[in-house]
């Protein structure tokens, strides 16, 4: 077991990443990858995005031509956004879903998330927060800790693996 509480240790870093439309279908498998890799899922919720929502998420590329492709393709229908935790967890789930483009991704390493299940330079099946504080600020926005309390809604903070 990867999360025994006295192995946490740096084990305790937190991602964003979201299971982008087309390939909300192959969730299945996709845990299977995460559970492989030894990150643990926080959070998780499938949500379907707002335009205005998905282009809070991708501000920092709101002057970039491909701007308006990326949110007609995100808001196509819901999206599956998880807070994964783990050693390394930016860098573990960047490096499994692999380079942006899947062309790249499949001459890299076909057993890549973006490999397997993208299909061109826009619709590239998942995204993975690049540094801790675009963590953070994703994490924020989908899973924000201030505001009224929700019904129906469990943390995983509790538990005694994460505590
Ligand atoms: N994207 C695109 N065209 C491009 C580059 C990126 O449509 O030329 C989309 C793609 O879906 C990508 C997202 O915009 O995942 C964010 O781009 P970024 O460069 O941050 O790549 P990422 O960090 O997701 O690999």
């Amino acid at each position: 077991d990867n999360f025994t509480a006295k192995s946490l240790g740096d084990k305790k870093e937190k991602t964003l990443a979201m299971i982008k439309p087309d390939a909300v279908d192959k969730m299945g498998l996709i845990l299977d990858m995460i559970n492989q890799k030894g990150l643990l899922v926080t959070k998780a919720k499938m949500v379907l995005l707002s335009r205005a929502e998905a282009a809070q998420f991708y501000i920092e590329h709101q002057s970039k031509p491909f701007f308006n492709g990326l949110l007609d393709y995100v808001t196509a229908g819901p999206v599956v956004a998880m807070e994964l935790m783990g050693s390394n967890a930016i860098q573990a789930w960047r490096d499994l879903i692999g380079p942006t483009n899947p062309s790249d991704a499949r001459s890299q390493n076909a057993q890549s998330l973006r490999a397997k299940y993208g299909t061109d330079n826009t619709r590239n099946a998942a995204h993975g927060s690049d540094s801790k504080e675009s963590a953070m600020r994703e994490a924020e926005f989908f899973f924000p800790s201030t505001g009224p309390a929700r019904a129906n809604t469990a943390q995983f903070t509790n538990c005694t693996c994460c505590v």
